[in-house]
């Protein structure tokens, strides 16, 4: 089976009760970009990359588009098999990994279309049906946060992130006091997430203020540096997320014990094909991580649902997905959701979801 059409498709994703505040970002409505890959035999397979803005990670939207543009003329005749798939990206642009991955993930999805197995089966078989996710606080008033911090624990989730940062820090600590105050008991796992946007000054005096409270620190800091700077005087488990850019930073960091899991995203790695290798360094080292992506519709949310079934349960914290704040279904009838806290494993084959053309509209591009 080769590569006979590439199209790739613009969508903007709608948000429900926007906005979704990080500390360096605000989203509103955010552009997704899918890719569909039609084969020599007439199937097609779904890819989608989205990126939550130009800040959050070195991505976005448009640089999406034009390097798939650099990619896919050179990829028409390609094997639809990961290794040589992902050989002749590589030959044709250097990086660019957010954009690859929607190309991997398409032809994932054809595999499995073909083979008539769930792209789960794909990446070495389902340990699950019902993966488990975690919930994401937006940066709000502490009194807010531990509000729905309570809301989403009672809702099912097993794991919170706190999401903090782009405020002073006191305000950070009381958010993440209050919410514990609601949760404490409950069993709930947490994440305080900074996004990058703490000093190594507020990221210990957070970790300092805090000591009775269990959770992990994610990618307090911006770089692999400060991280490093911190590490020895943490009274808490430090994840990465957003450092963690390839599989040669993720080898280092869990090579050199520099972190005790990682917050990962499918399209940061360059696909499911990366992606596999990754759980597998992190269960050789029995560190936890996520599977998530930044933000996207139904296509992706069946991705890094379909790997996170994948992993050793007692590894995964969980698929983010950005579902519940996103207005509508790629997929009006098998669009992704959470419900309990927890995902339903597409059934498949492939992905198990497919963009209803009709929401998407003509292409932006087509090779
Ligand atoms: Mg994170």
């Amino acid at each position: 089976m080769r590569i006979a059409e590439i199209h790739v498709h613009r969508h903007r994703l709608a948000m429900r009760d926007g906005p979704y505040t990080l500390a360096h970002t605000e989203v509103r409505s955010l552009s997704t970009v899918l890719v569909e890959v039609v084969a020599d035999d007439g199937l097609v397979g779904w890819g989608e990359t989205c990126p939550i803005g130009p800040t959050y990670a070195e991505a976005h939207a448009a640089g999406a588009v034009a390097a798939l543009g650099e990619l896919a003329p050179g990829l028409i005749g390609t094997e639809v098999l990961p290794v040589p798939l992902h050989r002749t990206m590589d030959g044709l642009l250097h990086g660019h990994r957010y954009a690859k991955a929607a190309v991997d993930i398409a032809a994932h999805d054809l595999l499995g279309r073909k083979l008539g197995v769930r792209v789960a089966d794909l990446l070495g078989g389902a340990l699950t049906d019902r993966v488990p996710s975690y919930y994401s606080t937006v940066v709000g008033p502490p009194d807010d946060t531990a509000r729905l911090a309570a809301e989403k624990v009672a809702e099912g989730y097993p794991r919170l992130q706190i999401k903090i940062g782009g405020r002073p820090v006191e305000v950070d600590i009381e958010a993440v006091r209050k919410v514990w105050e609601v949760v404490r008991g409950s069993g709930v796992g947490l994440a305080v997430d900074a996004n990058r946007s703490l000093t190594t000054r507020d990221a210990l005096r957070l970790s300092r203020e805090c000591p009775d409270i269990p959770f992990v620190l994610e990618q307090p800091c911006d770089t692999v540096e400060e991280l490093r700077t911190i590490r020895p005087q943490l009274g808490h488990g430090l994840h990465m997320d957003e450092n963690g850019t390839s599989l040669n930073t993720v080898i280092t960091a869990a090579g050199t014990g520099l972190v005790d899991g990682f917050g990962m995203k499918v399209t940061r790695l360059g696909g499911l094909h990366p992606m596999r290798a990754f759980r597998d360094l992190c269960a050789a080292r029995t560190l936890p991580h996520t599977c998530d992506d930044s933000w996207g519709g139904d296509v992706i949310a069946a991705a890094c649902t379909h790997v996170g079934a994948t992993v050793a349960p007692g590894l995964l914290d969980g698929v983010w997905l950005a579902a519940p704040f996103i207005d509508g279904h790629l997929d009006p009838g098998n669009g992704i959701g959470i419900d309990g806290g927890h995902i339903t494993l597409p059934r498949g084959p492939g992905l198990g979801v497919a963009p209803d053309r009709r929401l998407l509209g003509a292409p932006v591009a087509s090779y």
